[in-house]
This record gives structure tokens, sequence and C-alpha cells, in this order.
């Protein structure tokens, strides 16, 4: 029997509702050539999905979604963005509340950049910018280590900690983005570049809170890990551990809104732990 070779799938690309498409075959054609990640336009069956973010009320119609999945597949876009003319947004969790991650021409996702690397002995975790919340978590929560985070599981790091990052532990620890040592960030020339502390202060400042998608594509993420003891929070039978330390307090009076308990952060801090739970209760812990 003959060996049927593998080939190259023939794309054709259609408009559907996106109107006049800037590229042509050939030129998407090549394109696919230097991506690794998946390509989605709108004559594919999950197109409908795709073009989706959280928030319902925003419907565009991208000319073309790209799911990167290295530094390469970003670098490889924005070069296609530039020759074409395609005006650029980037996606990591979709969670924009003004719709900001979708657009009606390309759509640059780093969802599937998900990556958690901790370093115990440093304290200090590599994060790809499409990791989410519950990656997040789930990853620091093996080592009793912690960043600032918020509830939602799904809110992608990349738009999270460019906006800031409001957390549950906040009052003790500052925004996410405080907890930020360095990023690397594609620039619109295609540039890769590390900003921090020493290197590149200015973008290393604006991509700390002044919300995504304005200075280049956010790739990675290094954070500064805190030291975090057990949690609980209020339950239909009192307290129940929020995490695997299985203590609980004392008191069963409290109830109502989260408690949280970080036992080095008087060490780390200089400051009382409780210091943001109401006077009358603290006592009873
Ligand atoms: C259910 C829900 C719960 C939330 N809870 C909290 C909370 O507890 N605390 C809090 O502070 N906020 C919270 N938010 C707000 C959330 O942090 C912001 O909406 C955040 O921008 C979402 O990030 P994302 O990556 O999921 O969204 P996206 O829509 O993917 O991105 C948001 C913005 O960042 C840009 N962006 C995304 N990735 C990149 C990248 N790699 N490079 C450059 N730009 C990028 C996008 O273009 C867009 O402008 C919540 C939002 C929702 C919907």
């Amino acid at each position: 029997m003959r060996r049927q070779r593998w080939r190259e799938p023939e794309y054709k690309i259609s408009a559907g509702r996106c109107g006049d498409l800037k590229f042509n075959d050939a030129q998407f054609a090549e394109f696919r050539k230097q991506v690794i990640g998946r390509i989605v336009v709108a004559s594919d069956p999950d197109y409908n999905s795709c073009r989706g973010t959280f928030m319902l009320a925003f419907q565009h119609f991208p000319q073309i979604i790209v799911y990167c999945v290295g530094f390469s597949d970003v670098v490889a876009c924005i070069r296609f963005a530039r020759r074409v003319g395609l005006h650029v947004v980037c996606r990591s969790g979709g969670h924009s509340a003004a719709g900001y991650s979708v657009n009606d021409e390309m759509v640059l996702d780093v969802g599937d950049m998900n990556y958690v690397l901790i370093d115990p002995a440093t304290e200090t975790a590599l994060v790809g910018a499409g990791a989410n919340m519950a990656a997040l978590n789930a990853a620091l929560d093996l080592y009793q280590l912690h960043v600032p985070g918020g509830g939602c599981g799904s809110v992608g790091l990349g738009g999270y900690m460019q906006g800031g990052g409001y957390g549950f532990t906040s009052l003790l620890f500052g925004m996410n983005c405080d907890s930020v040592i360095g990023v690397q960030v594609a620039l619109a020339d295609g540039r890769i570049v590390t900003a921090n502390q020493h290197e590149n202060e200015d973008l290393f400042w604006a991509v700390r809170g002044g919300t995504g998608n304005n200075f280049g594509v956010l790739l990675e993420i290094k954070y500064r890990l805190r030291k975090l003891g057990p949690l609980w929070g209020p339950g239909s039978s009192g307290l129940l551990p929020l995490r695997r330390t299985p203590t609980p307090p004392a008191s069963r009076s409290l109830s109502g809104r989260l408690i949280l308990r970080a036992r080095n952060a008087r060490k780390a801090w200089g400051t009382s732990p409780f210091w943001f739970i109401p006077k009358t209760l603290a006592t009873t812990i």
C-alpha cells in the first residue's frame, strides 16, 4: 500500500461577516507556516465561540484570531499585522469589562501561554501572560506562597496585572502589580525586551497598572512571592479552611466576610496581620 504523504491542508479564507479582508490567500498561507499555535478565521466552524469574550455585550468579527503558544508566534503576528495593516488587540483571559480585547481585525490571544514556574528557593515565579488566576493560585498553594489575586479563576494575568490587580490580600501586600519584579514584552517593531528596575524602566513602570494593550504584547511576568499561612472563610457551619492547612480559628462568632490570617505578615511587614479586621473581631481570633 502506498504511504500517503503529509500535505499542508489548503486553507480557503472567507470574509464571512468581517468585511473586506486585509490579506489574501497567499499572505495567509505564508503566515500560517510561521505560527505554531491555532489560527481561526471566519470560515472555521468554531469561529463564533473564538471571537467571543466574557462580556457578551461586545460583538466583533475579527478577520483573524491567533492563539499564540510562544514568543515566536507573537512576533510573527506583529510582523504579519504590520505587513498587511491589521489593527491588533491582545487577549489573555478575555474579561475586559470595556471590550478592549476584541476588535474587527486581529485578536492576538496569549491564553495558551499559560505556564507557572515557581522557584521556592528564591521565592519567585515566572508566569506566562496567558495564565489565569486559578492556575496561578493552584501552583502557589503547593508551596504556601502567594501574590495578591482576585476571586475569579478565569481572569487572565495578562490583563489583571496590567490593570493593577486588586485582591483579597491587597491590604497586606499591595496590588498584584506591586509584586512584579520584571516582565518580557514584545514591542510593536517585533523586538522582545525585558523590563525591570534596571532595564527599560519606563516600560516597567507603564505596564504595571496602565492597563494592557498600550505598550506592547506582555509575554511573561516575574513575581516576587510572599509566604502565606492558613486562610479561613465563613461557611454554614462556621469558619472553614480555604487552603490546605486544616486548623480552624478558636472563635466561631465571625461571619459575613473573608477572614485572612497571614502568620508571617507581622515578621515580613512589621505590622499586625489582623489590622484590617474590625478591632472587636480581631480580639476574638
Ligand atoms: C468576573 C470578573 C471578576 C474580576 N475580579 C477582579 C478582581 O477581583 N480584582 C481586580 O483587580 N479585577 C478584577 N476583574 C477585572 C479584571 O482584572 C480586568 O477586567 C482584567 O483586565 C481582565 O484581564 P483578562 O486578561 O482576563 O482580560 P482581557 O480582556 O484578555 O484583557 C484586558 C485588557 O488587557 C489587555 N491585554 C490582555 N492580555 C494582554 C497582553 N498579553 N499584552 C498586552 N495587553 C494585554 C487587553 O487588550 C485588554 O485591554 C474582574 C473581572 C471580571 C469579569
